[in-house]
C-alpha cells in the first residue's frame, strides 16, 4: 500500500480485514494525508477540512472504525447562516419534511433573492433531481452555463448555486464539471432530507485521523512505514516490487497506489500505461485559509457564509484548537487562486476589515494572531471533462490497483471520495488475489 491518507489507511484495515499481510508506506512522518494539523504556538491549526455532510456514510463509518465518532458533531437540521455587510442576512435551513419539501425554507428563507428568482431555483432543483448524474454529456457540461440554460439570473447563481459550490466543488459555477454539480446537489441536498445536514470538528484532524488511524491500523496487524516515500513500483516476474527511497526494495503480490495523481503518475512510468499521461490533466485547485484569533468572542455562529464579501465561508474553530480564552476564526477560500499568491500582510489588510463589517464585535476586538494557510494542490480541478479522466481502482496492469479521491468514486474529491475508493481498491485486491490462488490450486 503506498500513501496513507483516508484513502490508503482506509484500503489498508479492509485487505487486514480480510487477512491479507499489509504493508503501508507513507513518505510524510504522520497518517492522514490532505487531513492533518499542525502546532502553531498553544494552537492546534487543521490544514483546512472543516466540514463533511451527513450523507457521507463510509467516511462516518471509517470515523467510527478509528474509535473518534465521539470527535464530531453533526448539526440536527442543515442550517447554514448567509451572511452580507452593511445587510440582513438570511439563514439557510431545512424542515423536517421529507425531501424536496425539507428544502422549502431555503427559498422562502432566503431573502438575499428576489421571490421570482426563489421560484426559479424551485424549478431548477426540481430539474437537477431528474438528471441522470451517470450521463456522460453532463461531465462535458458547465455548472454555470447548465444553470443559465435554466433561466437562472446571474444573482441566483452567485447568491445561492455558487455558494454551495464553489464550498463543495473548490470550483467556480463555470469551472465545474456540471456531473459533478448534480452529485453534489443530489446526494447532498435533494435525495435525502438529512443529507446535507453539516458536520463539524470538535478535535484536530491529525488526532481523528492520524493519531487514531496509527493505533487501528497496528491493531489490525498492518507494518506502518513512515518516512518511506516511494520512488518507483515495477513488475518482477509474477511478483511486485516497491523501491523505496533511502530503504531498498519490498516485494508484494499486489499493490494499491494510494497518491494522488500527479505523484501516481511517476511511479508507475515503467509499467507502459498511456492513461497514466492523461492524468496531468486533473490539474489542482486550491485551497488558502486565513485564520485570525481575537482577544475575546466576536460572534456566535458555528459557521457562516458569506455573500458580496472576500470572505466565502467563516468558521469558528475555537474548540477544536483548544482555544480557552477568546475566539479563533478560519475563514476558508475555495477555488483561491487569487489569493494563493498574494501576501500575508495584504490578506490582513483584507480580511480584517472584512471580518469587523459582518461582525461588529470584532470593532474593539484585538488581533492576538493572524496568519495563513495555502494548499495549492488542494483538490484535482473538478471541471468539465474530468470525468473521463478519473481511472477506476482496477488498471490494466494485474496486481496493480489505484485508490484515492482522484480516482473514479462517482463522488467529488472529498473525504468521502477518498473512503469510498480505499473500500474499493481493498475489494479489488481482495478478489484478484483470490481468484489467482485459486487458478494456482486449481493447476496444481
Ligand atoms: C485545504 C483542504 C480543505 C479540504 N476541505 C475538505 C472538506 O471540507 N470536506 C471534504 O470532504 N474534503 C475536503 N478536502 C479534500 C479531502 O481532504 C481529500 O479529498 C482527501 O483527504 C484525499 O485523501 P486521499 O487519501 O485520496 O489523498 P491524500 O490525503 O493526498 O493522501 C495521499 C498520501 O500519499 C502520500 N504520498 C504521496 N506520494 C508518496 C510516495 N511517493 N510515497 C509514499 N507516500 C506518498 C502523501 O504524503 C499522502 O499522505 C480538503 C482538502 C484540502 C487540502
Amino acid at each position: 500500500m503506498v500513501g496513507a491518507g483516508l484513502a490508503g489507511i482506509t484500503a489498508a484495515l479492509d485487505c487486514a480485514d480480510r487477512g491479507h499481510e499489509v504493508t503501508l508506506l507513507e513518505g510524510r512522518p504522520r497518517l492522514g494525508g490532505a487531513t492533518s494539523s499542525f502546532q502553531r504556538q498553544d494552537l492546534v491549526v487543521d490544514t483546512g477540512q472543516h466540514v463533511f455532510l451527513r450523507c457521507y456514510s463510509a467516511y462516518a463509518a471509517l470515523l467510527g472504525r478509528l474509535g473518534v465518532a465521539d470527535g464530531v458533531a453533526v448539526q440536527p437540521r442543515f442550517r447554514v447562516p448567509v451572511l452580507a455587510p452593511r445587510r440582513r442576512g438570511s439563514v439557510l435551513r431545512r424542515w423536517r419534511l421529507p425531501a424536496p419539501a425539507h428544502l422549502a425554507p431555503v427559498l422562502f428563507g432566503h431573502r438575499l433573492m428576489t421571490l421570482p428568482e426563489r421560484i426559479r431555483v424551485a424549478r431548477t432543483a426540481m430539474a437537477l433531481r431528474a438528471l441522470d448524474v451517470e450521463d456522460p454529456e453532463l461531465d462535458r457540461a458547465s455548472l454555470g452555463d447548465w444553470l443559465r440554460d435554466r433561466g437562472e439570473t446571474e444573482r441566483s447563481i452567485r447568491l445561492l448555486w455558487g455558494l454551495l459550490a464553489v464550498a463543495a466543488l473548490n470550483a467556480q459555477p463555470d469551472e465545474a464539471s456540471m456531473a459533478l454539480a448534480a452529485v453534489v446537489f443530489r446526494r447532498g441536498l435533494l435525495d435525502g432530507a438529512s443529507n446535507g445536514d453539516i458536520g463539524f470538528y470538535r478535535r484536530p484532524l491529525g488526532d481523528l485521523h492520524g493519531q487514531a488511524a496509527g493505533q487501528a491500523l497496528t491493531a489490525a496487524g498492518v507494518d506502518v512505514r513512515l518516512r518511506s516515500t516511494v520512488s518507483e513500483v515495477r513488475r518482477s516476474g509474477e511478483r511486485w516490487s516497491v523501491a523505496v527511497r533511502n530503504g531498498g526494495e519490498i516485494g508484494a503480490d499486489s499493490v494499491v497506489v494510494a497518491v494522488p495523481h500527479r505523484r501516481a503518475a511517476p511511479l508507475l512510468s515503467g509499467l507502459g500505461m498511456p492513461e497514466a499521461a492523461r492524468w496531468e490533466r486533473l490539474s489542482a485547485s486550491p485551497i488558502v485559509n486565513v485564520h485570525v484569533v481575537y482577544d475575546r468572542h466576536v460572534t456566535d455562529l458555528d459557521m457562516a457564509a458569506v455573500v458580496d464579501s472576500p470572505v466565502q465561508f467563516v468558521f469558528d474553530r475555537s474548540c477544536a484548537a483548544g482555544v480557552r480564552r477568546g475566539q479563533y476564526l478560519a475563514i476558508s477560500l475555495s477555488a483561491a487562486d487569487d489569493c494563493l499568491e498574494t501576501r500575508t500582510a495584504d490578506l490582513r489588510e483584507e480580511f480584517l476589515p472584512a471580518l469587523r463589517e459582518l461582525f461588529p464585535r470584532a470593532r474593539d476586538a484585538r488581533v492576538l494572531d493572524f496568519f495563513v494557510s495555502r494548499e495549492p494542490n488542494a483538490t484535482f480541478r473538478q471541471a468539465p471533462g474530468t470525468g473521463a479522466l478519473r481511472p477506476p481502482a482496477r488498471t490494466g496492469v494485474p496486481g496493480l490497483v489505484l485508490a484515492g479521491a482522484w480516482t473514479a468514486t462517482g463522488w467529488p474529491d472529498t473525504t468521502e471520495g477518498a473512503v469510498r475508493s480505499g473500500h474499493r481498491a481493498a475489494e479489488t485486491v481482495d478478489a484478484d488475489l483470490r481468484r489467482t490462488r485459486h487458478d494456482l490450486e486449481v493447476t496444481a
